[in-house]
């Protein structure tokens, strides 16, 4: 098992993009396709850190989506002009505001996870991962 501490930064960003646990790397940790679990199955670390350390993945989410309607504003005008009507412009801006969240909720909380793993290094038992040999059994001592 390659455990944080003998991942890069670049793999540790690769783990977060992919939905994959920043401590393992196992992936399947979603449930219902959006919800994120609360602990990883395989090392037992919990993804929430602290009360409210998921803002940063809120605040990604937030930054991607507002991103992405700014871009399908202007693209929508541009394709629009000169006759610019409100109701045919806002439907890719609503459809955006509804899906995207959504769709990222998931890999923005895990993306977070690595950002964190990245600025604050797993602290002794966050996760069973360091207890665990490459066979799964727990070591001696
Ligand atoms: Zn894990």
């Amino acid at each position: 098992m390659e455990t944080r501490e003998t991942c890069t930064n670049g793999q540790l960003f690769w783990r977060g993009i992919t939905r994959a646990c920043g401590v393992c790397g196992e992936r399947g940790l979603t449930r219902r396709l959006v919800a994120l679990s609360e602990t990883c199955p395989r090392c037992g670390f919990r993804f929430e850190r602290y009360p409210g350390h998921f803002l940063g993945a809120v605040t990604m989410s937030t930054i991607v989506t507002f991103g992405l309607i700014l871009i399908s504003v202007l693209v929508g005008v541009w394709v629009l002009w000169p006759d610019v009507d409100a109701l045919r412009l806002s439907i890719v801006p609503l459809a955006i505001a509804v899906i995207v969240p959504a769709a990222l909720h998931p890999t923005c909380k895990t993306l977070w996870v690595a950002i964190d793993l990245m600025m604050r290094p797993l602290t002794p038992g966050e996760a069973v991962a360091d207890l665990v040999t490459e066979e799964g059994a727990p070591q001696e001592g």
